[in-house]
């Protein structure tokens, strides 16, 4: 099945959940930027909400406001029991810390799995092994390479692809080329998480292997991946219409989780 098909098909599922429960699951956002990128990712998940029939409110802060009043209003929200997940957009103001405010969220309601008390994983990395699993792509005990280590997507997408069992290599900057096309030409499956256009484009790989392609890189307008497209691969997934809408997806989940684990409790 495709990446769309797939997403197409959960989301379904995920509007006859919702439409069963009598408390509607909800979720804010709070934005504190006026950035072009951060408003096209919120319309997406507001979208993405209503389709499902989850409820959205976003609160759209100005970026003039200080770190201690923007702790206040994540405060608001996390005592608010009427909503179940509560998102900061990043990025943020510069003269106010992203960990701070990271650490301020409701554990239970931090839908990102930023928190490091939060029981949820970071949405990028959950996404890409619910669809590997979805696909039955085989990870016990396979190669895994994965390119990049920042919080977000490389380091947690190496800990799930290990609690999966595979024998996973971490590469980064500072990594020796000639190391990265060894580990290329042998992974099984690769997850490339740079951000740069095209990172990995005629290298040798495996014909077996299954590349998860999770970079966004716009260029003059054009959204290019960090792989180059149509690589003689078993699998490769494309950009865009490819990680982003895993990401999504998994958003909605982990808010579902979020959801059942408050009102349950
Ligand atoms: P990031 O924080 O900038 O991290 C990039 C990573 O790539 C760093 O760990 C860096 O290594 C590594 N890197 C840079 N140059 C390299 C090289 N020459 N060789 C090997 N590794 C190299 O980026 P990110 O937040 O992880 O995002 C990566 C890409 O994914 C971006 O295009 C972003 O837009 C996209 N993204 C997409 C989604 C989605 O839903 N599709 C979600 C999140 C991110 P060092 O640590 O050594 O600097």
């Amino acid at each position: 099945m495709t990446i769309k098909e797939y997403v197409a098909k959960q989301k379904q599922l995920l509007c006859i959940e919702v439409e069963g429960l009598q408390v509607k699951p909800s979720f804010v956002i709070i934005q504190v930027n006026d950035d072009p990128a951060s408003d096209s990712y919120i319309r997406g998940k507001i979208k993405d909400a209503g389709e499902v029939g989850i409820e959205v409110k976003l609160d759209k802060l100005s970026p003039t406001i200080s770190e201690e009043g923007l702790l206040k209003v994540v405060n608001k929200y996390n005592n608010d029991p009427k909503v179940h997940g509560l998102i900061v957009q990043m990025p943020l103001p510069k003269h106010i810390s992203e960990d701070r405010v990271k650490l301020s969220v409701n554990p239970k309601k931090d839908i990102d799995g930023f928190h490091p008390l939060s029981h949820l994983n970071p949405c990028t990395p959950q996404g890409i092994i619910d669809y590997l699993e979805s696909e039955n792509i085989a990870i016990e005990g396979k190669s895994a390479l994965v390119i990049g280590r920042s919080n977000i997507v490389g380091k947690p997408m190496a800990k799930l692809l290990l609690n999966k069992n595979a024998t996973v290599t971490i590469v980064h900057s500072r990594t020796k080329k000639d190391d990265l096309l060894n580990l290329l030409a042998r992974a099984d499956i690769i997850v490339v998480a740079v951000g740069k256009k095209w990172f990995v484009s005629e290298e040798p790989l495996k014909e077996s292997a299954v590349i998860i392609d999770v970079g966004i890189n716009r260029v003059d307008g054009v959204l290019y991946g960090d792989v180059k497209p149509e690589r003689n691969v078993a699998l490769q997934t494309p950009v865009p219409g490819g990680v982003g809408l895993l990401t999504r997806l998994r958003l909605l989940k982990n808010l579902l989780e979020a959801y059942y684990e408050i009102c349950n409790n």
